[in-house]
């Protein structure tokens, strides 16, 4: 198995980095930057999402494994003192078609301007605000006219990222299973005239809703933690990505509902 490492950078992260290395090379594991089939990752949810973008044009050959250095993550379920028995059950793997892996679904935004179209990916959420002023967007799903937005903003989230952002914003946990993606509004203004439903809603795959910004807004668009400012959008179409997931290596089971306990609520000591 070839794989690199994407580590915080902190001193902390950087050691680990150096211990799975060495360990790697007496096993005559790979290390490949370019292309490899594992990617471990070391710090925090957010380092996982630096390399899920660093990898996002390989993305359907890739299998993360996350670390973590400071708090338990959402995408990190290793303890550093667990490197070892990690490296162990790696390096028993001989080839990506012999690990296990579980698949979470993806947001996938298609922008719109007058010279074409691009797409990208989101591993947890997209967003787009306003700059300067509120956001003011039509909102349609599946090409029907929904709703007239005014406000911050509004949030796409994945079922994996729905923990993130969007939890913040009073959104639902969405299981991983689910193949659906859920928009949730960032402070909306309700009136006589912009009227938003409040509540976040829940699309599923080949569902799909657009978003029609009003003409020439500065906004700021944002996918998982990489920020852009644009003013040339024409519209831009929200769904669960068709073709391509995320891939995590599991070595052993760690249930979605237990990691939303264990972030939020607690382990319970009896
Ligand atoms: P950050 O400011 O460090 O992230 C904010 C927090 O969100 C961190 O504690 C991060 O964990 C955690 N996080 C990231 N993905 C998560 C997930 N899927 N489930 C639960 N928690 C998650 O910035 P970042 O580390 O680059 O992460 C970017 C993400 O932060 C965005 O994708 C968004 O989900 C989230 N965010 C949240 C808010 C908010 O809640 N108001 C605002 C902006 C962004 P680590 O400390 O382990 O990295
Ligand atoms: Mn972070």
């Amino acid at each position: 198995m070839k794989y690199n490492i994407v580590d915080r950078g902190d001193e902390h992260s950087r050691g680990l980095t150096e211990r799975f290395h060495n360990m790697a090379a007496q096993h005559g594991m790979q290390r490949e930057e370019a292309a490899p089939e594992i990617v471990l990752s070391i710090g925090g949810d957010g380092t996982l999402l630096q390399a899920f973008h660093k990898y996002i044009t390989q993305i359907d050959r890739i299998a993360f494994v996350g670390i973590h250095t400071g708090r338990l993550g959402f995408f990190t379920d290793w303890k550093p003192e667990e490197i070892e028995l990690l490296a162990d059950l790696m390096m028993k793997v001989r080839s990506p078609e012999e690990l296990h892996v579980v698949k979470y679904p993806l947001v996938e935004i298609e922008i719109k301007t007058s010279a074409g179209i691009e797409t990208h990916l989101a591993l947890n959420e997209f967003t787009l605000k306003g700059i300067e002023t509120t956001l003011v967007a039509q909102l349609h799903i599946n090409d029907e006219m929904f709703e007239t937005f005014r406000g911050d903003g509004i949030c796409i989230s994945s079922p994996s990222g729905s923990t993130g952002y969007n939890k913040s914003l009073g959104g639902a946990m969405v299981h991983p299973a689910l193949e659906a993606i859920q928009i949730a509004e960032i402070a909306s203004i309700n009136n006589r005239i912009y009227r938003t439903l409040g509540s976040s809603v829940i699309l599923p795959k080949h569902h799909h809703c657009d978003i029609y910004p009003s003409s020439q807004q500065h906004m700021l668009l944002s996918l998982d933690h990489l920020y852009i400012q644009r003013n040339d959008i024409i519209s831009i179409r929200c769904r669960v990505a068709a073709d391509v997931k995320v891939s995590f290596a599991r070595f052993r089971p760690f249930p979605f509902w237990n990691r939303v306990r264990d972030a939020f609520i607690g382990i319970e000591k009896h």
